[in-house]
C-alpha cells in the first residue's frame, strides 16, 4: 500500500500559474498533498488560486524552493517525468509500473519531478532521476498539459493507496531488492558524491576536463541503476579521498 504522504510532486519552473492551481487540484482529488514549486515564474497568483478551486489547502502549504536540491532534500527515490525520448536512454517506466515499484518500497521518500511547459526537464535534471516515467501517448503528439500529466501520475499512485476501492490487475512491478536494515541515500548526498567523483577522476588523470565526453553521464547512470545506500555513499567517498591523497603524494614525490 502506498502512503501518499511520502510522495512529493515537484514542478520545476512552471510558467503558467493556472497549471500550478490545476496540479494542486489534480493532487487533492487523488489524495496527495505534498506540492513543491521550484522557482515558479508567478507565485502566488490569482489564476493559481482560481484553478485550484477546492484545493487551496494544497496550494497554501506548497513549498517554494529556489532550486531542485532544496526540493529533493530528504528524498531517496527520484522519478523524472518526460514526454520525450533522449539520446542516451535511461531506465523508463510507465506510471503504473512506477506505482508498483513504489508500492514495494514503503520506507522511501519519493519525488516525481515535472518539467517546464515549453522545454520539459533538462538533461542534467533527468540525470538526477533513478527512473524516467513516460505516460504512454501518441508518438506524434506525446506532450500532455503539465497538470494533466500530474493527474495521471497521481491517479496511478492512488490506486495503490488506501484510497483504492478494490484490487485490479496490475502488471508485475519492477523487481526491487528489499533491504530491511539499510537506509537509501539522500539525493543531495548522492549529488555531492558525483561532484567528488568528477574531481577525483580529474585528480588521478582519468577525466580530461577539456574533453569530458559522456563519462560523468555514464557513471551517473551506472550508480543510479543501483539505488545507493547511505553507508555506500560514505564508503565510495572514502575511496575517492584515499585515491586523491595518493595522487597528491605521487605528484609531490
Ligand atoms: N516540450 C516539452 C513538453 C513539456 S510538457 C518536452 O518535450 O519535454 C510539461 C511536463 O509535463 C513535462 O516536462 C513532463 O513533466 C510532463 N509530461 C507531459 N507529457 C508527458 C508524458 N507523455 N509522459 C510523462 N510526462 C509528461
Amino acid at each position: 500500500m502506498i502512503d501518499l504522504e511520502t510522495v512529493r510532486i515537484v514542478l520545476v519552473e512552471p510558467s503558467h500559474p493556472g497549471n500550478i492551481g490545476a496540479s494542486a487540484r489534480a493532487m487533492k482529488t487523488m489524495g496527495l498533498s505534498q506540492l513543491y514549486l521550484v522557482s515558479p515564474r508567478f507565485y502566488p497568483h490569482a489564476e493559481a488560486s482560481a484553478r485550484a478551486s477546492g484545493a487551496d489547502d494544497v496550494l497554501a502549504k506548497a513549498v517554494l524552493c529556489r532550486d531542485l536540491d532544496e526540493a529533493l532534500s530528504g528524498v531517496t527515490l527520484v522519478l523524472g517525468t518526460s514526454a520525450r525520448a533522449r539520446n542516451l536512454e535511461w531506465p523508463t517506466m510507465t506510471p503504473r509500473q512506477a506505482a508498483g515499484a513504489i508500492d514495494s518500497e514503503p520506507q522511501s521518500q519519493i519525488a516525481f519531478i515535472f518539467g517546464r511547459e515549453r522545454s520539459g526537464l533538462t538533461n542534467a535534471e533527468l540525470e538526477r532521476c533513478h527512473y524516467r516515467v513516460h505516460i504512454p501517448s501518441n508518438p506524434e503528439y506525446s506532450s500532455l498539459n503539465l497538470a494533466a500529466a500530474v493527474q495521471l501520475i497521481c491517479y496511478e499512485l492512488s490506486i495503490r493507496s488506501s484510497h483504492a476501492l478494490s484490487d485490479t490487475d496490475y502488471p508485475e512491478s519492477i523487481d526491487h531488492a528489499r533491504h530491511e536494515h539499510e537506509a537509501y541515500a539522500d539525493q543531495v548526498d548522492v549529488e555531492r558524491f558525483f561532484v567528488h567523483l568528477e574531481q577525483a577522476l580529474e585528480d588521478i588523470d582519468f577525466l580530461n576536463p577539456d574533453n569530458p565526453r559522456q563519462l560523468m553521464r555514464r557513471l551517473k547512470r551506472l550508480f543510479n541503476r543501483t539505488r545507493l545506500f547511505h553507508t555506500e555513499v560514505n564508503l565510495l567517498r572514502g575511496i575517492l579521498t584515499a585515491a586523491q591523497r595518493q595522487a597528491r603524494l605521487a605528484r609531490d614525490r
